[in-house]
Protein backbone atom coordinates (compact mmCIF):
# COMPACT_ATOMS: atom_id res chain seq x y z
CA UNK A 1 0.00 0.00 0.00
CA UNK A 2 1.27 3.52 -0.81
CA UNK A 3 1.80 5.61 2.37
CA UNK A 4 -0.16 9.95 1.59
CA UNK A 5 1.88 12.31 2.81
CA UNK A 6 0.04 13.34 6.12
CA UNK A 7 0.07 17.15 5.86
CA UNK A 8 -2.42 16.51 3.17
CA UNK A 9 -4.61 15.55 6.04
CA UNK A 10 -6.58 18.43 7.16
CA UNK A 11 -10.20 18.98 8.27
CA UNK A 12 -12.40 20.96 5.39
CA UNK A 13 -12.42 24.81 6.32
CA UNK A 14 -16.04 25.62 8.21
CA UNK A 15 -17.61 28.70 6.96
CA UNK A 16 -14.82 29.45 3.84
CA UNK A 17 -17.83 29.25 1.44
CA UNK A 18 -20.48 30.87 3.59
CA UNK A 19 -17.25 33.83 3.40
CA UNK A 20 -17.43 33.68 -0.09
CA UNK A 21 -20.56 34.00 -1.01
CA UNK A 22 -21.25 37.14 1.74
CA UNK A 23 -18.24 38.81 -0.44
CA UNK A 24 -20.49 37.72 -3.70
CA UNK A 25 -23.64 38.87 -1.89
CA UNK A 26 -22.15 42.65 -1.25
CA UNK A 27 -22.18 42.43 -5.20
CA UNK A 28 -25.68 41.05 -5.59
CA UNK A 29 -24.37 37.68 -7.05
CA UNK A 30 -26.39 35.43 -5.19
CA UNK A 31 -29.50 35.22 -6.53
CA UNK A 32 -32.08 33.43 -4.16
CA UNK A 33 -35.06 34.47 -6.11
CA UNK A 34 -36.60 32.58 -9.29
CA UNK A 35 -36.26 33.81 -12.85
CA UNK A 36 -40.04 33.57 -14.59
CA UNK A 37 -40.74 35.79 -17.30
CA UNK A 38 -38.42 38.36 -16.72
CA UNK A 39 -39.16 38.68 -13.04
CA UNK A 40 -37.01 37.49 -10.09
CA UNK A 41 -40.20 35.74 -8.07
CA UNK A 42 -39.65 35.21 -4.23
CA UNK A 43 -41.29 32.62 -2.40
CA UNK A 44 -42.01 32.41 1.13
CA UNK A 45 -41.19 28.26 0.99
CA UNK A 46 -37.20 28.15 0.90
CA UNK A 47 -35.14 25.51 -0.06
CA UNK A 48 -31.60 25.48 1.81
CA UNK A 49 -28.37 25.41 -0.28
CA UNK A 50 -25.45 23.30 1.65
CA UNK A 51 -21.58 23.71 0.97
CA UNK A 52 -20.68 19.74 0.80
CA UNK A 53 -17.51 19.79 2.00
CA UNK A 54 -19.09 21.08 5.29
CA UNK A 55 -22.50 20.68 5.80
CA UNK A 56 -23.12 24.02 6.27
CA UNK A 57 -26.06 26.01 4.88
CA UNK A 58 -24.49 28.70 2.43
CA UNK A 59 -27.62 30.11 0.96
CA UNK A 60 -31.76 29.77 0.75
CA UNK A 61 -33.62 29.98 -2.61
CA UNK A 62 -37.24 30.25 -3.43
CA UNK A 63 -39.06 26.98 -4.09
CA UNK A 64 -41.32 26.79 -7.19
CA UNK A 65 -44.46 25.20 -7.54
CA UNK A 66 -46.12 23.23 -10.22
CA UNK A 67 -48.47 26.77 -10.58
CA UNK A 68 -44.77 28.36 -10.76
CA UNK A 69 -43.95 26.18 -13.64
CA UNK A 70 -47.43 26.65 -15.20
CA UNK A 71 -47.07 30.19 -15.56
CA UNK A 72 -43.39 29.84 -16.92
CA UNK A 73 -44.72 27.72 -19.49
CA UNK A 74 -47.19 30.47 -20.51
CA UNK A 75 -44.65 33.29 -20.64
CA UNK A 76 -42.11 30.83 -23.03
CA UNK A 77 -45.23 30.27 -24.88
CA UNK A 78 -45.30 34.05 -25.30
CA UNK A 79 -42.05 34.85 -26.12
CA UNK A 80 -41.47 32.26 -28.75
CA UNK A 81 -42.93 33.82 -31.93
CA UNK A 82 -41.02 36.94 -31.39
CA UNK A 83 -37.81 35.13 -30.81
CA UNK A 84 -38.10 33.32 -33.74
CA UNK A 85 -38.61 35.65 -35.77
CA UNK A 86 -35.44 37.88 -35.17
CA UNK A 87 -32.44 37.21 -37.24
CA UNK A 88 -29.99 34.55 -36.51
CA UNK A 89 -26.99 37.33 -36.27
CA UNK A 90 -29.21 39.48 -33.72
CA UNK A 91 -29.51 35.87 -31.63
CA UNK A 92 -25.85 34.95 -31.82
CA UNK A 93 -24.79 38.27 -30.62
CA UNK A 94 -26.76 38.24 -27.21
CA UNK A 95 -25.90 34.59 -26.89
CA UNK A 96 -21.86 36.31 -27.32
CA UNK A 97 -22.79 38.89 -24.70
CA UNK A 98 -23.87 36.63 -22.67
CA UNK A 99 -20.52 34.16 -23.27
CA UNK A 100 -18.90 37.75 -22.32
CA UNK A 101 -20.53 38.63 -18.97
CA UNK A 102 -20.33 34.74 -17.70
CA UNK A 103 -16.28 35.09 -18.62
CA UNK A 104 -16.09 38.63 -17.07
CA UNK A 105 -17.79 37.30 -14.29
CA UNK A 106 -15.87 33.85 -14.80
CA UNK A 107 -14.18 33.96 -10.63
CA UNK A 108 -17.49 35.12 -8.94
CA UNK A 109 -19.43 31.75 -11.08
CA UNK A 110 -16.66 29.49 -9.96
CA UNK A 111 -16.65 30.49 -6.44
CA UNK A 112 -20.57 29.64 -6.72
CA UNK A 113 -19.69 26.19 -8.27
CA UNK A 114 -17.51 25.10 -6.07
CA UNK A 115 -19.44 26.39 -2.83
CA UNK A 116 -22.45 24.39 -3.63
CA UNK A 117 -20.88 21.73 -5.99
CA UNK A 118 -17.72 21.25 -4.32
CA UNK A 119 -15.33 20.52 -7.01
CA UNK A 120 -11.68 22.09 -6.87
CA UNK A 121 -11.64 26.52 -7.52
CA UNK A 122 -9.41 25.21 -10.59
CA UNK A 123 -11.96 22.58 -12.22
CA UNK A 124 -14.49 25.26 -11.40
CA UNK A 125 -12.66 28.24 -13.22
CA UNK A 126 -12.23 25.81 -16.51
CA UNK A 127 -16.04 24.93 -16.08
CA UNK A 128 -17.39 28.34 -16.16
CA UNK A 129 -14.68 29.07 -19.62
CA UNK A 130 -15.74 26.01 -21.03
CA UNK A 131 -19.68 26.95 -20.70
CA UNK A 132 -19.06 29.92 -22.20
CA UNK A 133 -17.47 28.74 -25.25
CA UNK A 134 -20.52 26.68 -25.90
CA UNK A 135 -22.84 29.99 -25.79
CA UNK A 136 -20.01 31.09 -28.53
CA UNK A 137 -20.38 27.75 -30.47
CA UNK A 138 -24.06 28.28 -30.61
CA UNK A 139 -24.21 32.05 -31.59
CA UNK A 140 -21.99 30.93 -35.17
CA UNK A 141 -23.94 27.47 -35.16
CA UNK A 142 -27.55 29.69 -35.69
CA UNK A 143 -26.28 31.29 -38.26
CA UNK A 144 -25.61 27.86 -40.49
CA UNK A 145 -28.61 25.65 -39.15
CA UNK A 146 -28.94 25.84 -43.36
CA UNK A 147 -31.83 23.15 -44.73
CA UNK A 148 -31.22 21.29 -47.85
CA UNK A 149 -32.41 21.67 -51.59
CA UNK A 150 -33.02 18.07 -53.16
CA UNK A 151 -32.27 16.90 -56.52
CA UNK A 152 -35.84 16.46 -57.33
CA UNK A 153 -37.39 13.06 -59.05
CA UNK A 154 -39.80 15.02 -60.74
CA UNK A 155 -39.47 17.24 -63.57
CA UNK A 156 -40.69 21.03 -62.81
CA UNK A 157 -40.80 21.07 -59.18
CA UNK A 158 -38.30 22.48 -56.29
CA UNK A 159 -37.90 20.28 -52.78
CA UNK A 160 -36.14 22.00 -49.92
CA UNK A 161 -35.37 21.16 -46.46
CA UNK A 162 -36.10 23.43 -43.68
CA UNK A 163 -34.83 23.54 -40.34
CA UNK A 164 -37.11 25.76 -37.52
CA UNK A 165 -37.26 25.63 -34.04
CA UNK A 166 -39.37 23.53 -32.34
CA UNK A 167 -41.05 25.70 -29.57
CA UNK A 168 -40.87 25.70 -26.44
CA UNK A 169 -37.74 23.42 -24.52
CA UNK A 170 -37.13 22.10 -21.07
CA UNK A 171 -34.05 21.48 -19.68
CA UNK A 172 -33.61 19.20 -16.68
CA UNK A 173 -29.52 19.73 -15.29
CA UNK A 174 -27.56 17.75 -13.12
CA UNK A 175 -25.19 19.20 -10.06
CA UNK A 176 -22.14 17.64 -11.42
CA UNK A 177 -21.81 20.65 -13.88
CA UNK A 178 -24.18 22.92 -12.92
CA UNK A 179 -22.97 26.10 -15.15
CA UNK A 180 -22.18 23.53 -18.51
CA UNK A 181 -24.59 21.06 -18.83
CA UNK A 182 -27.38 24.67 -19.11
CA UNK A 183 -24.64 26.07 -21.29
CA UNK A 184 -24.72 23.44 -23.49
CA UNK A 185 -28.74 22.80 -23.49
CA UNK A 186 -29.47 26.61 -23.62
CA UNK A 187 -26.99 28.10 -25.95
CA UNK A 188 -28.31 25.56 -28.69
CA UNK A 189 -32.15 26.38 -27.74
CA UNK A 190 -31.32 30.14 -27.90
CA UNK A 191 -29.63 30.01 -31.32
CA UNK A 192 -32.11 27.71 -32.85
CA UNK A 193 -34.73 29.88 -31.77
CA UNK A 194 -36.25 27.95 -29.22
CA UNK A 195 -37.12 29.25 -25.61
CA UNK A 196 -35.80 27.19 -22.34
CA UNK A 197 -37.26 25.98 -19.37
CA UNK A 198 -34.33 25.33 -16.96
CA UNK A 199 -34.96 22.85 -13.80
CA UNK A 200 -31.22 22.86 -12.43
CA UNK A 201 -30.26 19.45 -9.70
CA UNK A 202 -31.79 20.80 -6.20
CA UNK A 203 -27.99 20.79 -5.24
CA UNK A 204 -26.98 23.39 -7.01
CA UNK A 205 -29.56 26.17 -8.02
CA UNK A 206 -27.10 29.20 -6.86
CA UNK A 207 -24.91 28.70 -10.33
CA UNK A 208 -28.11 28.38 -12.60
CA UNK A 209 -29.58 31.22 -10.63
CA UNK A 210 -26.23 33.41 -11.25
CA UNK A 211 -26.05 32.78 -15.09
CA UNK A 212 -29.53 34.05 -15.11
CA UNK A 213 -28.84 37.01 -14.27
CA UNK A 214 -26.39 37.33 -16.52
CA UNK A 215 -29.09 36.43 -19.70
CA UNK A 216 -30.70 39.06 -18.06
CA UNK A 217 -27.97 41.03 -18.27
CA UNK A 218 -27.20 40.32 -21.71
CA UNK A 219 -30.71 41.19 -23.37
CA UNK A 220 -32.09 37.76 -23.61
CA UNK A 221 -36.08 38.51 -23.50
CA UNK A 222 -38.32 38.03 -21.07
CA UNK A 223 -39.82 33.99 -20.80
CA UNK A 224 -36.81 32.95 -23.30
CA UNK A 225 -35.03 31.77 -20.51
CA UNK A 226 -35.98 30.81 -16.96
CA UNK A 227 -34.87 28.96 -14.09
CA UNK A 228 -37.32 27.56 -11.27
CA UNK A 229 -36.04 25.71 -8.35
CA UNK A 230 -38.32 22.91 -6.24
CA UNK A 231 -39.56 19.41 -5.91
CA UNK A 232 -37.79 17.44 -8.98
CA UNK A 233 -41.07 15.67 -9.47
CA UNK A 234 -43.50 18.10 -8.65
CA UNK A 235 -41.58 20.59 -11.24
CA UNK A 236 -41.18 18.25 -13.69
CA UNK A 237 -44.49 17.25 -14.11
CA UNK A 238 -46.28 20.44 -15.68
CA UNK A 239 -43.18 20.33 -17.99
CA UNK A 240 -43.82 16.78 -19.32
CA UNK A 241 -47.92 16.76 -19.49
CA UNK A 242 -48.40 20.29 -20.88
CA UNK A 243 -48.42 19.95 -24.91
CA UNK A 244 -46.93 23.90 -25.54
CA UNK A 245 -43.32 21.97 -24.48
CA UNK A 246 -42.05 20.19 -27.43
CA UNK A 247 -38.62 19.16 -26.39
CA UNK A 248 -36.95 17.70 -23.60
CA UNK A 249 -33.04 17.39 -22.67
CA UNK A 250 -32.36 15.80 -19.80
CA UNK A 251 -28.76 14.91 -17.99
CA UNK A 252 -28.45 12.79 -15.24
CA UNK A 253 -28.98 9.07 -14.33
CA UNK A 254 -30.25 6.45 -16.83
CA UNK A 255 -32.96 5.50 -13.89
CA UNK A 256 -34.16 9.41 -14.44
CA UNK A 257 -34.05 9.43 -17.64
CA UNK A 258 -36.15 6.20 -18.53
CA UNK A 259 -38.95 7.57 -16.38
CA UNK A 260 -39.31 10.65 -18.34
CA UNK A 261 -38.41 9.14 -21.42
CA UNK A 262 -41.68 7.06 -20.51
CA UNK A 263 -43.78 10.11 -19.41
CA UNK A 264 -42.68 12.45 -22.24
CA UNK A 265 -44.54 9.60 -24.56
CA UNK A 266 -47.59 10.80 -24.10
CA UNK A 267 -47.19 13.94 -25.73
CA UNK A 268 -44.66 12.69 -28.22
CA UNK A 269 -41.83 15.42 -26.76
CA UNK A 270 -38.24 15.34 -28.94
CA UNK A 271 -36.19 13.90 -25.93
CA UNK A 272 -32.35 14.10 -25.47
CA UNK A 273 -31.27 12.59 -22.58
CA UNK A 274 -27.16 12.93 -21.69
CA UNK A 275 -27.31 9.66 -19.27
CA UNK A 276 -24.75 7.53 -17.49
CA UNK A 277 -21.66 5.92 -18.52
CA UNK A 278 -19.25 3.10 -17.88
CA UNK A 279 -16.33 4.17 -19.64
CA UNK A 280 -13.39 1.05 -20.52
CA UNK A 281 -10.14 2.67 -20.73
CA UNK A 282 -7.89 0.26 -22.88
CA UNK A 283 -4.00 0.40 -21.89
CA UNK A 284 -2.00 -1.44 -23.97
CA UNK A 285 1.71 -2.64 -23.47
CA UNK A 286 3.22 -0.84 -26.54
CA UNK A 287 2.04 2.40 -24.96
CA UNK A 288 4.69 5.15 -23.21
CA UNK A 289 3.31 4.19 -19.50
CA UNK A 290 3.76 7.88 -18.13
CA UNK A 291 1.21 8.97 -20.80
CA UNK A 292 -1.17 6.27 -19.97
CA UNK A 293 -0.98 7.01 -15.75
CA UNK A 294 -1.63 10.72 -16.90
CA UNK A 295 -4.41 9.81 -19.15
CA UNK A 296 -6.12 7.10 -16.22
CA UNK A 297 -5.57 10.22 -13.62
CA UNK A 298 -7.37 12.89 -15.87
CA UNK A 299 -10.73 10.14 -16.72
CA UNK A 300 -10.44 9.24 -13.35
CA UNK A 301 -10.31 11.98 -10.83
CA UNK A 302 -11.15 14.72 -13.03
CA UNK A 303 -14.53 16.32 -11.34
CA UNK A 304 -13.65 14.14 -8.03
CA UNK A 305 -14.81 11.36 -10.42
CA UNK A 306 -18.63 12.85 -10.62
CA UNK A 307 -18.10 12.60 -14.29
CA UNK A 308 -20.24 10.80 -16.85
CA UNK A 309 -16.92 10.31 -19.11
CA UNK A 310 -15.24 9.06 -15.88
CA UNK A 311 -12.50 5.76 -16.94
CA UNK A 312 -14.91 3.22 -14.66
CA UNK A 313 -12.99 0.36 -16.01
CA UNK A 314 -9.28 0.91 -16.55
CA UNK A 315 -8.57 -2.17 -18.66
CA UNK A 316 -4.13 -3.49 -18.72
CA UNK A 317 -2.39 -5.59 -20.87
CA UNK A 318 -0.90 -8.09 -18.48
CA UNK A 319 2.55 -7.62 -19.06
CA UNK A 320 2.63 -3.62 -17.87
CA UNK A 321 0.01 -4.76 -15.08
CA UNK A 322 2.15 -3.99 -12.32
CA UNK A 323 4.36 -1.58 -13.41
CA UNK A 324 0.96 0.23 -14.62
CA UNK A 325 -0.31 -0.08 -10.85
CA UNK A 326 2.34 0.94 -9.13
CA UNK A 327 2.51 3.91 -11.15
CA UNK A 328 -1.23 5.01 -10.73
CA UNK A 329 -0.66 4.46 -6.81
CA UNK A 330 2.24 7.11 -6.96
CA UNK A 331 0.45 9.61 -8.85
CA UNK A 332 -2.51 8.92 -7.01
CA UNK A 333 -0.12 9.88 -3.52
CA UNK A 334 -0.04 13.31 -5.50
CA UNK A 335 -3.57 14.01 -5.05
CA UNK A 336 -5.12 16.23 -2.57
CA UNK A 337 -8.66 15.51 -0.79
CA UNK A 338 -10.10 18.80 0.57
CA UNK A 339 -12.21 21.79 0.40
CA UNK A 340 -12.57 22.93 -3.21
CA UNK A 341 -11.80 26.62 -1.88
CA UNK A 342 -8.78 25.67 -0.57
CA UNK A 343 -5.91 26.34 -2.53
CA UNK A 344 -4.09 23.11 -4.15
CA UNK A 345 -7.15 20.85 -3.56
CA UNK A 346 -7.33 18.24 -6.43
CA UNK A 347 -10.22 16.55 -5.17
CA UNK A 348 -13.20 18.14 -3.03
CA UNK A 349 -16.03 16.48 -1.63
CA UNK A 350 -19.01 14.28 -3.48
CA UNK A 351 -22.07 16.61 -4.04
CA UNK A 352 -24.30 13.91 -2.42
CA UNK A 353 -24.33 11.40 0.29
CA UNK A 354 -25.64 8.84 -2.09
CA UNK A 355 -22.71 9.15 -4.40
CA UNK A 356 -20.33 8.36 -1.04
CA UNK A 357 -22.90 5.63 -0.47
CA UNK A 358 -22.36 3.96 -3.62
CA UNK A 359 -18.23 4.36 -3.63
CA UNK A 360 -18.15 2.34 -0.31
CA UNK A 361 -20.65 -0.28 -1.64
CA UNK A 362 -18.58 -1.07 -4.77
CA UNK A 363 -15.32 -1.01 -3.19
CA UNK A 364 -16.41 -3.49 -0.04
CA UNK A 365 -18.53 -5.75 -2.80
CA UNK A 366 -14.93 -5.86 -4.58
CA UNK A 367 -12.85 -6.31 -1.43
CA UNK A 368 -15.31 -9.37 -0.03
CA UNK A 369 -14.78 -11.04 -3.76
CA UNK A 370 -11.08 -10.51 -4.17
CA UNK A 371 -9.54 -7.24 -5.53
CA UNK A 372 -7.19 -5.83 -3.45
CA UNK A 373 -6.83 -1.68 -2.09
CA UNK A 374 -3.59 -0.70 -3.37
CA UNK A 375 -3.99 3.05 -2.13
CA UNK A 376 -6.63 4.87 -0.09
CA UNK A 377 -5.97 8.07 0.94
CA UNK A 378 -5.81 8.63 5.18
CA UNK A 379 -8.70 11.07 5.37
CA UNK A 380 -11.40 9.29 7.74
CA UNK A 381 -12.25 12.47 9.26
CA UNK A 382 -12.57 15.23 6.45
CA UNK A 383 -16.77 14.81 6.87
CA UNK A 384 -19.57 12.38 5.52
CA UNK A 385 -18.97 13.47 1.81
CA UNK A 386 -15.61 12.63 1.53
CA UNK A 387 -14.70 9.36 -0.42
CA UNK A 388 -10.56 8.14 -0.14
CA UNK A 389 -9.57 8.29 -3.93
CA UNK A 390 -9.04 4.75 -3.91
CA UNK A 391 -7.06 2.04 -5.96
CA UNK A 392 -8.60 -1.34 -6.44
CA UNK A 393 -6.56 -4.13 -8.23
CA UNK A 394 -7.56 -7.50 -9.51
CA UNK A 395 -10.98 -6.15 -9.98
CA UNK A 396 -13.52 -8.65 -12.28
CA UNK A 397 -16.34 -8.45 -13.98
CA UNK A 398 -18.49 -10.14 -11.11
CA UNK A 399 -17.91 -7.24 -9.15
CA UNK A 400 -20.06 -4.15 -8.99
CA UNK A 401 -17.86 -1.23 -9.60
CA UNK A 402 -17.05 -3.32 -13.07
CA UNK A 403 -20.62 -3.40 -13.90
CA UNK A 404 -22.78 -0.58 -12.49
CA UNK A 405 -21.25 3.37 -12.63
CA UNK A 406 -19.17 4.41 -9.68
CA UNK A 407 -19.62 8.24 -10.13
CA UNK A 408 -16.58 8.80 -7.09
CA UNK A 409 -12.77 9.02 -7.02
CA UNK A 410 -12.66 4.73 -7.38
CA UNK A 411 -10.05 3.36 -10.03
CA UNK A 412 -11.12 0.08 -10.66
CA UNK A 413 -8.11 -1.74 -12.97
CA UNK A 414 -8.06 -5.00 -14.80
CA UNK A 415 -5.76 -7.05 -16.31
CA UNK A 416 -6.09 -8.39 -20.02
CA UNK A 417 -4.92 -10.78 -22.18
CA UNK A 418 -5.21 -10.07 -26.14
CA UNK A 419 -7.01 -7.24 -28.01
CA UNK A 420 -10.04 -10.03 -28.82
CA UNK A 421 -10.90 -10.64 -25.90
CA UNK A 422 -10.38 -6.81 -23.90
CA UNK A 423 -12.64 -5.73 -26.93
CA UNK A 424 -15.69 -8.32 -26.14
CA UNK A 425 -14.93 -7.17 -21.94
CA UNK A 426 -15.21 -3.45 -23.11
CA UNK A 427 -18.09 -3.71 -24.94
CA UNK A 428 -20.08 -6.10 -22.57
CA UNK A 429 -22.05 -3.40 -20.74
CA UNK A 430 -25.32 -1.38 -20.50
CA UNK A 431 -23.65 2.06 -21.02
CA UNK A 432 -21.48 3.34 -24.19
CA UNK A 433 -20.90 6.79 -23.57
CA UNK A 434 -17.35 6.95 -23.82
CA UNK A 435 -13.96 4.59 -24.08
CA UNK A 436 -10.28 5.08 -24.21
CA UNK A 437 -7.68 3.46 -25.97
CA UNK A 438 -4.05 3.79 -25.49
CA UNK A 439 -1.62 2.58 -27.78
CA UNK A 440 1.24 3.48 -30.34
CA UNK A 441 -0.47 1.34 -33.28
CA UNK A 442 -2.08 3.11 -35.50
CA UNK A 443 -3.57 0.20 -36.93
CA UNK A 444 -4.94 -1.36 -33.70
CA UNK A 445 -6.45 2.53 -32.95
CA UNK A 446 -8.51 2.24 -36.07
CA UNK A 447 -9.36 -1.09 -35.34
CA UNK A 448 -10.74 -1.00 -32.34
CA UNK A 449 -12.49 2.96 -32.58
CA UNK A 450 -14.62 1.35 -34.77
CA UNK A 451 -15.23 -1.69 -32.94
CA UNK A 452 -15.66 -0.04 -29.46
CA UNK A 453 -19.56 0.32 -28.48
CA UNK A 454 -19.80 4.05 -27.16
CA UNK A 455 -20.53 7.58 -28.98
CA UNK A 456 -16.92 9.18 -28.36
CA UNK A 457 -13.45 7.57 -28.18
CA UNK A 458 -10.68 9.08 -26.42
CA UNK A 459 -7.39 7.47 -28.51
CA UNK A 460 -4.05 8.55 -26.30
CA UNK A 461 -6.06 11.27 -25.06
CA UNK A 462 -8.54 11.90 -21.85
CA UNK A 463 -9.50 15.14 -22.63
CA UNK A 464 -11.77 15.33 -25.64
CA UNK A 465 -15.34 17.25 -24.96
CA UNK A 466 -15.68 20.90 -26.13
CA UNK A 467 -18.32 22.66 -28.34
CA UNK A 468 -17.34 21.43 -31.73
CA UNK A 469 -17.94 17.64 -30.95
CA UNK A 470 -21.19 15.83 -30.61
CA UNK A 471 -21.27 14.70 -26.67
CA UNK A 472 -23.57 11.71 -26.58
CA UNK A 473 -23.98 7.79 -25.96
CA UNK A 474 -24.76 4.80 -27.27
CA UNK A 475 -27.42 1.89 -25.34
CA UNK A 476 -28.61 2.91 -22.00
CA UNK A 477 -26.13 6.30 -22.27
CA UNK A 478 -28.39 8.24 -24.10
CA UNK A 479 -30.19 10.00 -27.11
CA UNK A 480 -29.41 12.55 -28.98
CA UNK A 481 -26.62 14.88 -28.96
CA UNK A 482 -25.11 17.79 -27.62
CA UNK A 483 -22.92 20.56 -29.27
CA UNK A 484 -21.53 20.44 -32.59
CA UNK A 485 -23.94 21.64 -35.23
CA UNK A 486 -25.70 18.17 -33.73
CA UNK A 487 -27.04 20.00 -30.84
CA UNK A 488 -28.92 22.39 -32.68
CA UNK A 489 -30.92 19.65 -34.19
CA UNK A 490 -32.54 18.57 -30.71
CA UNK A 491 -34.74 21.85 -30.82
CA UNK A 492 -35.01 22.35 -34.59
CA UNK A 493 -37.89 20.57 -36.40
CA UNK A 494 -37.17 19.84 -40.64
CA UNK A 495 -39.93 20.96 -42.96
CA UNK A 496 -40.03 19.11 -46.44
CA UNK A 497 -41.22 21.89 -48.80
CA UNK A 498 -42.52 21.01 -52.25
CA UNK A 499 -42.60 23.28 -55.28
CA UNK A 500 -44.76 21.62 -58.03
CA UNK A 501 -45.52 23.25 -61.44
CA UNK A 502 -42.33 25.33 -61.95
P1 LIG B 1 -30.60 12.21 -10.96
O1 LIG B 1 -30.81 11.59 -12.27
O2 LIG B 1 -31.54 11.84 -9.84
O3 LIG B 1 -30.64 13.82 -11.08
C1 LIG B 1 -30.43 14.54 -12.27
C2 LIG B 1 -31.53 15.59 -12.44
O4 LIG B 1 -32.80 14.94 -12.50
C3 LIG B 1 -31.65 16.58 -11.27
O5 LIG B 1 -32.05 17.84 -11.78
C4 LIG B 1 -32.78 15.99 -10.44
O6 LIG B 1 -33.43 16.96 -9.64
C5 LIG B 1 -33.70 15.48 -11.54
N1 LIG B 1 -34.61 14.41 -11.11
C6 LIG B 1 -34.37 13.42 -10.25
N2 LIG B 1 -35.45 12.61 -10.14
C7 LIG B 1 -36.38 13.12 -10.96
C8 LIG B 1 -37.71 12.74 -11.29
N3 LIG B 1 -38.28 11.65 -10.75
N4 LIG B 1 -38.40 13.47 -12.17
C9 LIG B 1 -37.83 14.56 -12.73
N5 LIG B 1 -36.57 14.98 -12.45
C10 LIG B 1 -35.85 14.26 -11.59
O7 LIG B 1 -29.16 11.92 -10.52
P2 LIG B 1 -28.61 11.82 -9.01
O8 LIG B 1 -29.42 10.98 -8.10
O9 LIG B 1 -28.39 13.20 -8.55
O10 LIG B 1 -27.27 11.05 -9.27
C11 LIG B 1 -27.34 9.63 -9.34
C12 LIG B 1 -26.44 9.09 -10.36
O11 LIG B 1 -26.78 9.62 -11.64
C13 LIG B 1 -24.98 9.47 -10.22
O12 LIG B 1 -24.35 8.71 -9.25
C14 LIG B 1 -24.51 9.23 -11.62
O13 LIG B 1 -24.30 7.86 -11.81
C15 LIG B 1 -25.66 9.69 -12.46
N6 LIG B 1 -25.48 11.09 -12.94
C16 LIG B 1 -25.02 11.25 -14.19
C17 LIG B 1 -24.80 12.53 -14.67
C18 LIG B 1 -24.28 12.75 -16.04
O14 LIG B 1 -23.53 13.69 -16.24
N7 LIG B 1 -24.69 11.97 -17.01
C19 LIG B 1 -25.05 13.64 -13.86
C20 LIG B 1 -25.55 13.42 -12.57
C21 LIG B 1 -25.77 12.13 -12.13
Amino acid sequence: MISHSIQNKKPPSAGLAAECLQSLRRRDFVAGAAFIDGRWIVSERRDVVVDPATGEEIADVSHCSAADMSLAITAAERSFPAWRELLPARRGAILRSWASLMLEHSEELAILVTSEQGKPLAEARHEIAYAAGFLEWFAAEGERAYGETIPSHKLGSLLQVRMQPIGVAAAITPWNFPVAMIARKAGAAVAAGCPIIVKPAPETPLSALAIARLAEEAGVPAGVFQVLVGNPVELSTPLLRDTRVRALSFTGSTQVGRLLLEEAADTVKKVSLELGGHAPFLIFEDVDLEKAVKGAMTAKFGTSGQDCLAANRIYVQRSIYGAFVEALAAAMAQLKVGHGLEPGTTIGPMTKLSVVEKCRMQIDDAVKKGARVLSTYPDADLGPNFVSPTLLSGVTEDMLIAREETFGPVAAVLPFDSEEEVIARANANEMGLAGYIYTDSLRRALRLSERIECGMVGINTASFTGPPIPFGGWKQSGLGREGSRHGMEEYMELKYVCFGDL
